[in-house]
C-alpha cells in the first residue's frame, strides 16, 4: 500500500481511484481516541458527527478493542449454515437488553430497514390477512432509511432518486409529525406498516411535537398496523435515553439499529420483534452470509455493555442541556444561527441563509480550521453530534469554538 504522507496526496488518490459519491470535507483523518480525531499533518480535532452516530462510544474504544482482538483471533465467520457458540449468547443479551422476544441480525442499517419492511410485508399477509401483492407501508417525507434500490423508492429527495428507477411499490408517503394524515392514510386495509424515524437525522434533526409517535402507535394499535421504528441514528444513548422512543414510553412492533450497535468498530444492524411478528420468518426466506458473524456479535455485546456502564445516555441528557443552552445563548448574540433543535446529543443549529447557499458549508470549513469537526446535514443545517464519552468541560470548549467561529464568520 502507498505510504500517505499529506491530505493533499490522500485526497488526489481519492479523487482518481474512487467513485465519486460523497463530497466530504477536505481534511484526511489518520487517528481517533475517544472524542478525538487527528488528520494526517497530526492537527487534533473534536469530532461532532462520530461516523454520523455510529461511534458514541468513542472512537477506538480500549473495551470494544480488547473484545474484537479476542474474538478475531479465535473464531470470526461460519455463516449460518453451521451454528456457532457465540449467536445464541448474542441473541439473548440482545433480546434481553431492548425487551424483545428475538432478534434477526443483518449488517448495515439499509439491510436492517429492508429486513423490517420484508417481516412487515410478510406479517401482513400471512396474520392480518391482506391480499397477495397489496400490502402498503407508510413513510414520512423527508425520511432517510438508506440507499438501496427499494429504500430510495419512497424517498424524495431527488439526488438519491432520479435515475436510479424503476421503482419499489407499495410506499405511501405522508408528512412526518402530522397525526391527522397518518390516521386517514390508516383506514386503508392494505396498509402493513408504519415505518418512521423518531427524530428525522439526515432530513436536518427535526424533532415531532411531545406526543406524536405515543399517538402514531396508538393509531397503528387501533388499526392493526405494524409501529416500525427506524432507530439507526437516534439508538444506543445518541438522545438521552437508549432509544428515542424511550422519550415518551413507545415500544415499536419492529425496532431497527445499526451504527453506534457496535461502536463504530465492525456494521452490526438488528431488527427486534416479538415471536407473533418475527415467526412470519422461517429458513431460506431472510438471511445474510455475515448476519450474526461471532466477530460482530462479540463486539456488538462489549459496546452495548460500554453504554450501560459508562451511562452514555445520562450523559448525552446531561450534555445535550448545556449545547442547547450555549447554542440557544448564540441564536440571540447572531444574525447568522437562526434556531437550534434536537434531543441529547443530536442537535442541529439552522444557519440564517437559503437550502443553496455555501454558508453553512464554509461554516464547516472555518469550524474545521478552529479543530471541530461537523458537516451540514441539507444546505443550511448543520448538524452536532459528538461521542457520548465527552464531558461537560469539553462540550464548554467545543461550545466556544462554536461560538468563536460563528461570530468571526459574521464580520
Ligand atoms: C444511517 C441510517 C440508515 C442507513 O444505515 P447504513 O448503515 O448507512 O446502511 C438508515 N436509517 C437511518 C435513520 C440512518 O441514520
Amino acid at each position: 500500500m502507498q505510504t500517505i504522507s499529506s491530505s493533499k496526496q490522500a485526497i488526489e488518490l481519492e479523487d482518481k481511484y474512487g467513485a465519486h459519491n460523497y463530497h466530504p470535507l477536505p481534511v484526511v483523518l489518520a487517528r481517533g481516541e475517544g472524542v478525538f480525531l487527528w488528520d494526517v499533518e497530526g492537527k487534533r480535532y473534536y469530532d461532532f458527527l462520530s461516523a454520523y452516530s455510529a461511534v458514541n462510544q468513542g472512537h477506538c474504544h480500549p473495551r470494544i478493542k480488547e473484545a474484537l482482538i479476542e474474538q478475531a483471533s479465535t473464531l470470526t465467520l461460519t455463516s449460518r449454515a453451521f451454528h456457532n457458540d457465540v449467536l445464541g449468547p448474542f441473541e439473548k443479551y440482545i433480546s434481553d437488553y431492548f425487551g424483545f422476544d428475538k432478534v434477526l441480525p443483518m449488517n448495515t442499517g439499509a439491510e436492517g430497514v429492508e429486513t423490517a419492511i420484508k417481516i412487515a410485508r410478510k406479517w401482513g399477509y400471512e396474520k392480518k390477512g391482506v391480499d397477495e401483492n397489496r400490502a402498503k407501508i407508510v413513510v414520512a417525507e423527508n425520511n432517510f432509511h438508506g440507499r438501496t434500490t427499494t429504500i430510495i423508492s419512497f424517498s424524495n429527495d431527488e439526488n438519491a432518486r432520479k435515475n436510479f428507477g424503476p421503482y419499489t411499490a407499495g410506499f405511501v408517503k405522508i408528512p412526518y409529525d402530522d397525526i391527522s394524515a397518518l390516521k386517514a392514510v390508516l383506514n386503508d386495509p392494505d396498509v402493513v406498516g408504519f415505518l418512521v424515524e423518531p427524530i428525522q437525522g439526515e432530513a436536518g434533526v427535526y424533532v415531532p411535537g411531545p406526543d406524536y409517535l405515543k399517538e402514531a402507535k396508538a393509531a397503528c394499535e387501533e388499526k392493526n398496523v405494524l409501529f416500525i421504528a427506524d432507530e439507526i441514528q437516534t439508538g444506543i444513548a445518541r438522545t438521552g435515553k437508549l432509544l428515542a422512543v424511550d422519550h415518551e414510553n413507545v415500544r415499536p412492533d419492529i425496532l431497527i439499529l445499526g451504527k453506534a450497535v457496535s461502536g463504530g468498530f465492525y456494521p452490526v444492524s438488528l431488527v427486534l420483534a416479538d415471536d407473533a411478528v418475527m415467526d412470519v420468518i422461517k429458513p431460506g426466506q431472510h438471511g445474510s452470509t455475515f448476519g450474526g458473524n461471532p466477530l460482530g456479535a462479540r463486539v456488538a455485546m462489549t459496546a452495548l455493555e460500554v453504554v450501560k456502564d459508562e451511562k452514555l445516555a445520562e450523559n448525552a441528557e446531561k450534555l445535550g442541556q448545556v449545547f442547547r443552552a450555549r447554542m440557544q445563548n448564540l441564536v440571540e448574540k447572531s444574525d447568522l444561527v437562526q434556531l437550534v433543535r434536537g434531543k441529547g446529543l443530536l442537535n442541529a443549529v439552522v444557519i440564517n441563509d437559503t437550502e443553496e447557499s455555501s454558508t453553512a458549508w464554509n461554516i464547516c470549513i472555518a469550524l474545521k480550521n478552529n479543530g471541530l469537526l461537523a458537516k451540514p446535514t441539507h444546505g443550511n443545517i448543520i448538524r452536532f453530534a459528538p461521542p457520548l464519552v465527552m464531558t461537560e468541560e469539553q462540550i464548554h470548549e467545543c461550545c466556544d469554538i462554536i461560538e468563536k467561529s460563528i461570530l468571526a464568520f459574521e464580520k
